[in-house]
């Protein structure tokens, strides 16, 4: 083998991709029965683009962009996450001035450089929306009933939502001091750690390499909300009570990106240790100002199509349904095996088997396609054989017949 997928990266090969294009598919209905109009924004962006909204500080930023200059001297970076490509695009179309609440999803790759390991990939895959223009908190319970509809028609029980208020930068402001005090004058961590969460100490939740039993004796957000935060996330909870979802609100719970502001949420399911978040989202109330444009409350999720696809409860999803698969076997039998699988195309999907093999192999290869029908094209012209596999039954037809003879046996 001369060439290999670069590390961390993979490939989505048949049968597998049934399951992608389920679970993309799946969310894609439930987007539009929610009302959401898909955007697609480039995969490449100007890298302060991302430095910005996801925060200097950050993980994403500081280790794992994809970064490079481009011929023209510029400084681009393959797209970490889309919310902030989503918002770019949102004030650069001028969608800000359309008024109300602008409804966006999409689907795409993402690529990180982490390190590669079960559920983190390189480049990986994400499904999600943002909802921009309203800070209602119905806003951040109709996102996540959306979520947690399409995971459910996915075949997911159980799911764990978990759910958080960071709080706007005036309760934040403060806590943030407040917690740092805590983290610097505790003498468990050692320097260099202290160090790391001087500029935003609330990633200390979700560090990896500090112990749990630290991590609960900081001070929590939950306790410094001001009025306005509190009574934001308290209407949240309430209204998802109203709803036949459970959750559990998680003081705990942070997020990566530094654009997340009051309502933060992730969703689990079953025994997923903390790595595994199947989709994680929150509001983001600063960022469409800090990107230059009106002050614009917004809130958005997405969802890992690769971890979707690996937890999905049952790989019975059903693929496209083959309606015909046609027999041609010799050169001479082309032309009408070419016009007698067109013809049905209008009825269908159909297979043609142009490989040139013996007649056997070409019928075994028809009967294990999962295909209806089996239409063995004729050598010398004259009429198609044709073999109903469903009804056991074999018949002659003649060429402009066929989708006629076909189309009556459909429906039983
Ligand atoms: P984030 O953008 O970090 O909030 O991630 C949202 C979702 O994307 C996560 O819950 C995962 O399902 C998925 N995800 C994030 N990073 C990766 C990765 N490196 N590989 C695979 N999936 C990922």
């Amino acid at each position: 083998m001369k060439y290999k997928r670069l590390r961390g990266t993979q490939d989505v090969v048949p049968p597998d991709i049934t399951l992608w294009r389920h679970v993309e598919g799946v969310f894609q209905d439930t987007f539009d029965r929610y009302g959401y109009s898909v955007i697609r924004t480039p995969i490449i962006e100007p890298t302060d683009l991302f430095v910005r909204a996801v925060g200097e500080g950050s993980d994403i930023v500081t280790k794992e962009m994809y970064t490079f200059e481009d011929r023209g001297g510029r400084s681009v970076t393959l797209r970490p996450e889309n919310t902030a490509s989503v918002i770019r695009a949102y004030l650069e179309n001028g969608l800000h001035r359309r008024g109300g609440v602008q409804r966006l999803c999409y689907t795409g790759p993402m690529f990180r450089y982490d390190r590669p390991q079960a559920g983190r990939y390189r480049q990986f895959h994400q499904v999600g929306a943002e909802a921009i223009g309203s800070d209602n908190p119905a806003v951040d319970v109709e996102m996540m009933m959306l979520v947690v509809e399409a995971m459910r028609r996915l075949g997911f029980e159980g799911l764990d939502l978990r759910l958080n208020s960071v709080g706007g930068e005036s309760s934040r402001g403060p806590y943030r001091e407040v917690l740092y005090d805590a983290i610097r004058s505790s003498s468990e961590l050692p320097g260099e750690l202290v160090e790391r969460y001087e500029g935003n100490p609330m990633r200390i939740f979700d560090a990896k390499d500090v112990d749990t039993a630290f991590k609960q004796k900081l001070p929590l957000i939950s306790d410094h909300l001001d009025a306005e935060d509190a009574a934001h996330f308290a209407q949240v909870q309430d209204l998802l009570a109203g709803t036949n979802i459970d959750f559990t609100a998680d003081p705990y719970l942070v997020r990566g990106l530094d654009y997340y502001t009051r309502t933060v949420f992730e969703v689990y399911c079953g025994d997923t240790g903390a790595q595994s978040a199947l989709c994680g989202g929150g509001r983001y109330d600063a960022l469409v100002a800090e990107c230059g444009g009106p002050d614009t409350p917004a809130i958005g999720f997405s969802a890992g199509v690769e971890r979707m696809v690996a937890a999905l409860p049952s790989t019975d999803v059903g693929g496209v349904a083959v309606l015909a698969y046609v027999v041609c076997e010799s050169q001479g039998a082309s032309a009408g095996a070419l016009r007698a699988a067109s013809a049905l195309r209008a009825l269908g999907a159909v297979e043609t088997d142009l490989s040139l093999r013996s007649h056997k192999k070409q019928i075994q290869a028809g009967e294990k396609s999962g295909a209806r029908f089996l239409v063995i094209a004729p050598t010398q012209g004259g009429t198609l054989e044709v073999r109903d596999l469903k009804r056991r039954e074999e018949f002659a037809v003649a060429e402009g017949e066929l989708p006629g003879r076909v189309e009556e046996r459909l429906g039983d």
